[in-house]
């Protein structure tokens, strides 16, 4: 008593159509068959809970087991089964309408990036790497017989009588040749981690054993039930579906390397529960910023209830929190849609914001709980802060509060904190606060001396965002200017209008001033004689703050400054007419010993910020040894 029948939907055969879509990601066929058996197994469970399923559940393990001989690979339930009609009415109408649906959606769009990230193509993926597809199931209900479905994935199938003695579903695919790569132990564990690891039921994996057939099917071919090599390939209750309460930190730290094995320990993380307006749970980690960001980018992964979907996660978190490690899990992200459309979605929106304030909530937790500890990983953390300070004016306002700025003796302050330090003395004639920052304390050390003199403090910026972190600074902060600790000389990095006495007649300045353009002989240097106070170096060279600015953005590809690219480096040679060393240039006997003498001074100024290299090394080299042996 078989029955042929056709299915009846209006795309005569969608099968080449979706094959030639999905090409370059057809591994999904067991994420879909995989986990409709795990619903088939969960809906059973549920079934049992409310009383509508007498039967004991048993064993509910899914299995899933390939035979490279016969070419096989099944898929193995114990859930609720389908009788014949129910595969009717399930298989025949609405899997293959969901794959009508999905082709007459995607067939004019071309665009790879969204198939890759549709989910829900469900049962009809099979064919992408099956020439036919079995299904043997005997329905849970009391009574039922078992059905046997014969399909090749045109749209007529057959359905007879079925051989499964226990309840739930095998699905048997017939691999198509050019699909053989899938009857491999390696590729099948390698999909079944990437995307059934979490799955909430029990998933078993093996090679059909061939040398023990265990049964015959209808047509009297042996059967191979026993799986030779199992294992379990799933971890069933993964800890972002418990409550925080019943979790240790063991727990998550555990998972962390469970996900990222790898990777050196988080360094705190972020359990997160919604279920209003939108259902969310996950779990972040803040790992340790290596250099390399971008290598750090696409580790978080997304999932459906507790199915893989991706690890490209662009869209749904918040762009600088890119970096953070972990899961997320949300039946709530529209899955089959556009990369456009998803950014407009409302509920990717709401989670953004969610995500946002979490993240916020918990950095500010931390630094009220324990400032010390909070100190400590500032270095990693403060990164992530950054980025969000830069990129988020409503997460800038949540972490202004907790915020920290580093001075060059590794002291912490939160903005309010640093302006309350600074403010008394650190204001310029126009009452403009001035905060002087190094980017690179060791080569910058002549410059933090003397500013230290005057009582002044130094920021450390020499973060890979800090570039950007300035300039939003500056916006942010009211009346206050950011300078680099060389972008000119102490008096005038905070200029309070006072000018100091000239040990040199103007006569002289201009003599002085002959001499060292003479000696530096670099038309991109512009030298000044100024009067400084008598302790500082005899000659300082400085970069102007906003062209140091345009060249470091520059550098780091900012857009618009593509002219400045062959512009050399433009420096301000200060000559100091109060100190002693000048006056002996000026004094000098002849000429020749004036521009070596200014030459040398100007060489120990370039070398006390590590400029100096090259032949202008080699011959201030030479010059000391000369001057030092005569
Ligand atoms: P979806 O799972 O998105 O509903 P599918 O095309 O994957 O779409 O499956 C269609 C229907 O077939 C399912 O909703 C389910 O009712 C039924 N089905 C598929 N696989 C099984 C199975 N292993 N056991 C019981 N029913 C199944």
């Amino acid at each position: 008593m078989s029955e042929k029948g056709n299915i009846s939907i209006h795309t005569e055969n969608i099968f080449p159509i979706i094959k030639k879509f999905l090409y370059s990601d057809h591994e999904i066929f067991l994420r879909e068959l995989v986990s409709n058996a795990v619903d088939a197994s969960q809906k059973l469970k549920q079934l049992s809970g409310m009383g509508e399923f007498g039967g004991e559940l048993g064993d509910m393990t899914v299995e899933v087991s390939f035979d490279e001989k016969a070419k096989t690979i099944t898929i193995s339930d114990r859930g609720i089964g389908m009788t014949a009609e129910d595969i009717k009415k399930y298989i025949n109408q609405i899997a293959f309408s969901g794959a009508t649906e999905f082709v007459e959606k995607y067939k004019d769009k071309g665009d790879e990036q969204q198939i890759i990230g549709h989910f829900g193509l469900g049962f009809y993926s099979a064919f992408m790497v099956a020439d036919q597809v079995e299904i043997q199931s005997l329905s849970h209900v009391d009574g039922s017989e078992p059905a046997h479905w014969i399909c090749d994935g045109s749209t007529e199938f057959e359905i007879k009588a079925g051989t499964r003695t226990e309840r739930g579903t095998d699905i048997i695919l017939h691999i198509n040749e050019e699909s053989e790569e899938f009857l491999n132990q390696a590729r099948l564990q390698g999909i079944l981690t990437k995307y059934c690891k979490f799955l909430p039921v029990e998933i078993k994996f093996g090679q059909k054993d061939e040398s023990q057939p265990d049964g015959e099917d209808e047509e009297g071919k042996p059967k191979y039930k026993q799986v030779k090599v199992d294992n379990i390939v799933n971890n069933p209750s993964p800890i972002w579906t418990k409550s925080p309460s019943d979790l240790s930190d063991d727990d998550y730290l555990k998972f962390y390397k469970e996900l990222y094995p790898f990777s050196e320990e988080p360094l705190f993380w972020i359990h997160l529960n919604v279920d209003y307006p939108f259902n969310l749970t996950g779990i972040l980690y803040f790992p340790k910023v290596k250099n390399d960001i971008e290598m750090q980018k696409n580790k978080i992964q997304l999932y459906s209830r507790q199915v893989f979907i991706t690890d490209e996660v662009k869209d749904v978190v918040p762009e600088f929190l890119m970096l953070l490690h972990g899961v997320i899990d949300s039946p709530d992200i529209p899955l089959n849609v556009s990369r456009s459309f998803l950014q407009a979605d409302g509920n990717v929106k709401k989670i953004n914001t969610y995500i946002t304030k979490k993240v916020a909530d918990k950095l500010n937790e931390l630094y009220k709980k324990d400032r010390e500890q909070f100190e400590s990983k500032w270095p990693d953390v403060g990164l992530f802060v950054k980025y969000g300070m830069l990129s988020d004016e409503k997460f800038y306002d949540k972490a202004k509060d907790f915020a920290l700025l580093e001075n060059v003796d590794g002291q912490f302050f939160t903005f309010n904190e640093y302006k309350e330090k600074v403010e008394a003395l650190q204001k310029d004639k126009d009452d403009n606060l001035v905060y002087l920052y190094a980017t690179e304390p060791a080569k910058q050390h002549a410059f933090i001396e003397s500013i230290k003199n005057k009582s002044y403090d130094i920021l450390k910026l020499d973060g890979p965002l800090d570039t950007h972190f300035i300039g939003t600074l500056e916006h942010k902060l009211e009346k206050t200017q950011l300078k680099r600790v060389d972008a000119e000389t102490v008096d005038k990095l905070i200029d309070k209008g006072e000018t100091q006495e000239s040990v040199l007649s103007d006569d002289e300045k201009t003599k002085a001033k002959e001499i060292f353009e003479k000696a530096i002989n670099d038309k991109n240097s512009t030298v000044n004689v100024e009067s400084l106070a008598s302790d500082e170096m005899p000659v300082i060279v400085t970069m102007p703050e906003f062209m140091r600015r345009m060249k470091d953005m520059q550098r780091q590809g900012g857009g618009g400054m593509m002219m400045m690219g062959d512009m050399p480096d433009q420096y301000s040679v200060s000559v100091n007419a109060n100190h002693p060393l000048i006056s002996k240039v000026l004094n000098a006997d002849s000429d020749e010993i004036k521009e070596r003498l200014a030459r040398q001074s100007y060489d120990l100024a370039l070398l006390s910020q590590g400029l100096l290299e090259g032949s202008a090394l080699t011959d201030f080299i030479k010059r000391t040894v000369d001057i030092s042996a005569n």
